[in-house]
């Protein structure tokens, strides 16, 4: 039996493409069928859904990626190699068209059995997932999308699809209209006029101009393999930390769970540039990575992830329960996890949405970062968010400016984000600061804040604003289904007790007592930001969404 070199052994290339030994082969052979290929048979095409997976026992094939030009080559297969990237496990459409150049038998393995195979053998989980992850990422570092986005740094909407895309880490191709000289022709080929920007253009066919997120993400195919007519074990609404982690227990416990978010998965530590407090990461980890590989954790174990919609309603009366779709769709659960977290507060500046995107950010990563080197930003907000964003953004602009309504740091700011902050000779503190005023034409010119502690006004010619002031519970679709207090908090487990005083008696409906974690709808759970008396962490939005689960087993035990 031959052994698997350890990772650190392998360099990336070897990792993303390694040749199977004939003892792995030998397991996979039960789960497929023996197939007998020729030069120029296409196995698999772009758009093509539930890809079969082929390991090559003799003969040679090619990956190409069709483009505006003809095919790009991305890689060739040989004996011992196999085909696939992380749509295998996601079961998103196929991205590239898989060709045999050199005739031979082929092992194929359709994605359901590829699936469920990952999901019992460690070793062989290993060394694909290892791959399709790799292969992903060389997708993306060298722009080899099925998508073009054409569009301009100035357009607030052409950073909504770029943030969509990498925070879905689906590769594209993106060409500025600002400073490309070719992408006229481009835009004439498929009669695009300037206004439509941002253009997207799915499979080098469909052509969308200024398109919803939701309809990117129906171009590309991102929900296509979720039956939505079944009714699930749990429905997991919002993936952020809580609901990712939910998603990874779930379903590595055997239960069928689907994840509905909004947007992206990722949550608000997904706009975090680097999360440092968070166990196991000594050096910090991005918050777009930290989804990414959660993402692909669940989905390893086989939990469904529908993003682009939001759940506008929930329908609480009889069991099971269900949650209606902002397109109308209706899904049905056992029990529901409620993991919508928070969302941020927009301080009451005039003309702060106008300027949203084109001047005025709510996250601070690499993405708007880059919008910025060598100039002036601010940052408006006292809490850890804006200390990381101050600290983060210091290393590609000129100078940090944060505004601090308070006098202080030290009751909102985590003690080693103060020492960076204060040391920092890139930031500016100005406390009791706010802004009252944003002007420019088509993005931010100017700035005017004033000095509450002498009432002087200043403005300043700064072009990027950060606002990390705060959140609100996005609860609003719950009304009138579970308890909550009066800011919208999600009551949980004790706070259902009337000795709280935070709700009237008999708001439980069962004899046994709520669960920790269970909201006052007997199976439907609350966990992370959204629920009242959360702590704001990643670790703690993570550890809740596991506990969730063991109790989702309990409830989903009951008769
Ligand atoms: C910039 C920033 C930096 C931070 N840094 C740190 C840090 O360093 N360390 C740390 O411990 N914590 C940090 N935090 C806090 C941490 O990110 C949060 O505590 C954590 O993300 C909460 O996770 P959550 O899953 O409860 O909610 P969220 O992260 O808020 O996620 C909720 C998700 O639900 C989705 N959603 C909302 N409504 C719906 C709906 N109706 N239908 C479908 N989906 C919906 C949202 O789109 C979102 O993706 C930071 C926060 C920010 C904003």
């Amino acid at each position: 039996m031959s052994t698997w070199p350890s990772p650190s052994a392998l360099d990336a290339r070897t990792q993303a493409f390694p040749i199977l030994t004939e003892t792995q082969i030998a397991r996979l052979r039960p789960a497929s069928k023996l197939r007998k290929v020729k030069p120029g048979d296409i196995l698999f095409q772009p758009d093509d859904t539930e890809v079969p997976f082929f390991v090559l026992l003799s003969g040679s094939m090619e990956i190409v990626q069709p483009d505006l030009k003809g095919e790009r080559l991305i890689a060739t297969h040989s004996p011992g190699g196999f085909t696939g990237e992380i749509t295998m496990i996601s079961g998103q459409r196929c991205l590239v068209r898989g060709r045999v150049t050199g005739a031979g038998e082929f092992l194929e393995i359709p994605a359901e059995g590829l699936r469920s195979l990952v999901a019992r053998d460690a070793e062989l989980s290993e060394i694909f997932m290892r791959a399709f992850i790799l292969r992903r990422l060389a997708l993306i570092t060298s722009g080899f999308g099925n998508v073009i986005v054409m569009g301009s740094r100035h357009c607030a909407d052409t950073l909504r699809i770029r943030e969509f895309l990498s925070r879905n880490t689906h590769p594209y191709t993106y060409i500025d209209l600002d400073t490309d000289k070719t992408s006229q022709e481009l835009l004439e080929r498929f009669d695009v006029k300037t206004e439509d920007v941002p253009v997207v253009i799915c499979n080098g066919r469909t052509v969308l101009r200024n398109p919803s997120t939701q309809e990117v993400a129906d171009c590309l195919g991102f929900n296509v393999s979720i039956d939505q007519s079944q009714v699930r074990d749990l429905i997991i609404v919002g993936a952020g930390p809580s609901g990712l982690a939910a998603a990874v227990y779930a379903a590595s416990e055997g239960l069928d769970a689907l994840v509905i978010e909004t947007d992206t998965p990722g949550g608000q530590a997904g706009s975090s540039s680097k999360i440092e407090n968070y166990l196991g990461f000594p050096t910090g980890i991005a918050g777009q990575e930290l989804a990414a590989r959660a993402i692909a954790q669940a989905q390893k174990f086989g939990a469904k992830m529908m993003v682009a919609h939001s759940v506008v309603e929930l329908r609480c009366k009889n069991r099971p329960y269900h949650v209606v779709l902002d397109n109308g769709n209706v899904l049905a659960a056992r029990s529901i996890v409620i993991s919508t977290g928070a969302q941020y507060n927009k301080p009451p500046i005039a003309n702060l949405s106008r300027f949203e995107g084109q001047g005025v950010y709510y996250g601070a990563t690499h993405m708007e970062s880059q919008l910025c080197v060598n100039e002036d930003v601010i940052v408006v907000g006292g809490g850890n968010s804006a200390g990381q964003a101050a600290v983060f953004l210091s290393q590609s602009a000129r100078k940090v400016h944060m505004l601090v309504r308070s006098g202080s740091l030290s009751d909102t700011m985590s003690r080693y984000l103060i020492q960076r902050i204060t040391r920092n000779p890139a930031i500016e503190l100005h406390y009791k600061t706010e802004i009252t005023g944003l002007e420019g034409g088509r993005e931010l010119e100017r700035v005017t804040w004033r000095d509450n502690s002498t009432g002087e006004s200043s403005i300043h010619d700064i072009q990027h604003v950060f606002i990390m002031s705060g959140a609100s519970p996005r609860t609003e679709w719950l009304r009138g289904c579970v308890a909550m207090d009066d800011k919208g908090f999600i009551l949980t487990g004790r706070d259902l007790d009337a000795s709280t005083g935070l709700v009237p008696p008999s708001v439980w409906p069962l004899p046994r007592a709520p669960q920790m974690l269970e909201t006052s709808l007997p199976g439907v759970f609350a966990v992370g930001d959204v629920r009242y008396g959360n702590v704001k962490r990643v670790a703690s939005a993570v550890g809740e969404g596991a506990i969730a689960i063991y109790l989702v087993h309990r409830a989903l035990a009951e008769p």
